[in-house]
C-alpha cells in the first residue's frame, strides 16, 4: 500500500471498504477495495476469491477494471481504474428521470457489458444503481462490484443469493436456485424504467410485496411461479390481491418513451425467464441501432 497516498473513502460495507487513492509514482487516481481480514473465515476467502478470479477474466470498456491484487498483512486489496460517480448519483441529481439520449446510451452500454459476462458465463446477480460507475465527463459506463458474481457450471444449485430487492426477477423472489442469465437481465428493465421518470420501477417494501408490485404492472405470475409461490415456506397462508388487470407498462411510461424503447422493456421485463430477451438479442434491438457515440453501436 506504501506506493498509494489515500485520497479518502469512497464506499464502505461489510466487506471492508473502497478507497480513492494516488498511486506516488504516477500520479494515477485509483480505487482501492480493502477487504477485512479474510484469512480465518473460510466462507470469506472463497467469494473474495472468486470475485478476483472472476474480475481478472473480464476485460471490457463496460466494466470496471481491475489494475492489481494484492495481499498485504493477511488483507486483500483490489487496485481498480478510479471511477468519479455512480449511477445512484445520476438519479439523485435528476429526479424525474434523465432524457431519452441519455436513456438509451446507457442502457445500451450497460447490455454491451453484461453480454461479455454472459458470453464468458459469469452472472453478475447485482446489478442495480450504486453498481454502474459513471464518468459524468461522457456518460461511459462501467460495471462494477463482481462480489455476488457466479460462473455457471452446469447444475450446480445457485443458493448463497441475497441481493437487492427492487431489481430482483421473480424467479429469485420465489426462491428458485435454477435460474440463470436472465436475473442479469431482468434488472435492465428496471433500471431503464427508472432512469426514465426517476422513480424505481418495482419498489417492493417487502420481498412478498415486490412480487405484488410486479404484478400490478406486468399481470399475475406464470402458474408454474404460483406454483412455487404456494409451495414455498415463507409465503405460506398468503395471498395476491387480484391482478388481473395490470396497470401495463404501456400506461406506466404513457408520453415517456418512444415506441422502439417500449418495444426493449417490453422484451426484457417478461415474467417467463426463459422469454426475456437475451443480452445479445438486446443489443440487436432497433432502438438501439441510433445509439450515439461510446463506441455503443453494435
Ligand atoms: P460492495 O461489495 O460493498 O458493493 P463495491 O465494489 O460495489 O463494494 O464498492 C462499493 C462502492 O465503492 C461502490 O458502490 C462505489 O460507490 C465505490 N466504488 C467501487 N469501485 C469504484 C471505482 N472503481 N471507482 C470509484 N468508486 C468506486
Amino acid at each position: 500500500m506504501n506506493k498509494y497516498d489515500v485520497l479518502g473513502v469512497v464506499g464502505e460495507g461489510a466487506y471492508g471498504v473502497v478507497l480513492k487513492c494516488k498511486n506516488k509514482d504516477t500520479n494515477e487516481v485509483v480505487a482501492i477495495k480493502k477487504f477485512k481480514e479474510s484469512e480465518e473465515d473460510e466462507v470469506v476467502r472463497k467469494t473474495t476469491l472468486r470475485e478476483v478470479k472472476i474480475l481478472r477474466i473480464m476485460r471490457h470498456e463496460n466494466i470496471v477494471q481491475l489494475k492489481e491484487a494484492f495481499r498485504r498483512k493477511g488483507k486483500l486489496y483490489l487496485v481498480f481504474e478510479f471511477v468519479e460517480k455512480s449511477m445512484l448519483d445520476i438519479l439523485e441529481a435528476n429526479p424525474n428521470g434523465v432524457d431519452t439520449e441519455t436513456v438509451r446510451v446507457l442502457t445500451c452500454q450497460l447490455a454491451r457489458a453484461i453480454e461479455y459476462c454472459h458470453r464468458h458465463d459469469v452472472i453478475h446477480r447485482d446489478i442495480k444503481p450504486e453498481n454502474l460507475l459513471i464518468n459524468p465527463a461522457d456518460n461511459a459506463l462501467r460495471l462494477c462490484d463482481f462480489g455476488f458474481a457466479r460462473t455457471m457450471s452446469a447444475d450446480t444449485p445457485l443458493t448463497d443469493y441475497v441481493a437487492t430487492r427492487w431489481y430482483r426477477a421473480p424467479e429469485l423472489l420465489l426462491g428458485s436456485t435454477h435460474y440463470g442469465k436472465d436475473v442479469d437481465i431482468w434488472a435492465v428493465g428496471c433500471i431503464m424504467g427508472e432512469l426514465t421518470d426517476g422513480q424505481p420501477l418495482f419498489a417492493g417494501e417487502s420481498e412478498v410485496d415486490q412480487l405484488f408490485v410486479i404484478q400490478k404492472v406486468l399481470g399475475p405470475l406464470t402458474p408454474e411461479h404460483m406454483e412455487m409461490f404456494l409451495r414455498n415456506p415463507r409465503f405460506l397462508g398468503i395471498q395476491f390481491p387480484d391482478v388481473s388487470r395490470p396497470e401495463t407498462l404501456e400506461k406506466r411510461y404513457l408520453r415517456r418513451m418512444p415506441k422502439l424503447q417500449m418495444q426493449l422493456l417490453k422484451g426484457i421485463l417478461v415474467m417467463e425467464p426463459r422469454r426475456r430477451l437475451s443480452a445479445r438479442e438486446m443489443l440487436r434491438m432497433p432502438w438501439f441501432e441510433a445509439v450515439q457515440g461510446l463506441g455503443c453501436r453494435v
